[in-house]
């Protein structure tokens, strides 16, 4: 694979330049963009890999260059965002972001970041979208059976819990909010499904990783939602 390349939208120069200088040092190729409209119209004209796009930029808020990329692309973006926001993050993931990062940040998290969205990236690009059977490790989902298996053992699982853990496998590598991951299950997002929502996951994941070893498969945003984790054979 050819160097990753890189957009960086950050309004803010030291952290601008600190990230392309950390992203170019490990083998990836850096863009970078000020604003909002510079970012749109990188984005188009070098189609990135993946986009790391600061929340708060002076032009146009970031959630809303989310809706603009998303309404003609897929590329992952990593939305940096800072702490106190959770109600931001969950907004830009409900806008179409793949994941966050909360400032301040080190450059190792981002790097973590970017190799698990890359990861996903070749999987979804290795994958037909009407792939009928999804592995993560010792993970099995034949979605035409509608079964699940760990370690070629079927899981026994309710037909909710069954549902939940199609939408966090569809969505592996993303961080998904409470509210899309309700919505998918039960076609709402009333509070009470939230409130269910916690309690199914624990239950899945309590049959997801007692029956195999310590891999963790789901893992906690609190206060935003939950993800599915690539992990390894
Ligand atoms: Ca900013």
């Amino acid at each position: 694979m050819n160097k990753p390349l890189i957009l960086i939208v950050e309004d803010d120069p030291p952290i601008r330049n600190l990230i392309s200088v950390a992203l170019e040092s490990h083998d990836y190729r850096a863009l970078v963009a000020a604003n909002a409209g510079s970012a749109i119209m990188e984005a188009s004209s070098h189609n990135p890999d993946i986009m790391l796009l600061d929340l708060g930029l002076p032009d146009l808020d970031g959630v809303e260059v989310i809706r603009k990329i998303r309404s003609w692309s897929n590329m992952p973006i990593i939305v940096i965002s800072a702490r106190s926001d959770d109600s931001d993050k969950i907004e830009a993931l409900d806008a179409g972001a793949d994941d966050y990062l909360t400032k301040p940040f080190s450059v190792d998290e981002l790097l973590a970041r970017l190799r698990v969205t890359l990861r996903r990236l070749n999987q979804a690009q290795n994958e037909s979208p009407e792939t009928a059977v999804f592995v993560n490790g010792p993970l099995r989902i034949d979605y035409a059976a509608g079964c699940a298996y760990m370690r070629e053992e079927e899981l026994h699982l309710t037909p909710i819990e069954y549902k939940l853990l199609c939408v966090l496998a569809r969505n592996c590598g993303k961080v998904l909010t409470h509210k899309y991951i309700t919505q998918q299950v039960w076609g709402t997002a009333w509070e009470t499904n939230v409130a269910s929502l916690r309690v199914f996951m624990a239950t899945l994941r309590k049959k997801l990783e007692s029956s195999s070893d310590t891999q963790v498969y789901i893992q906690t945003h609190v206060g935003i939602g939950y993800r599915m984790m690539k992990v390894s054979e």
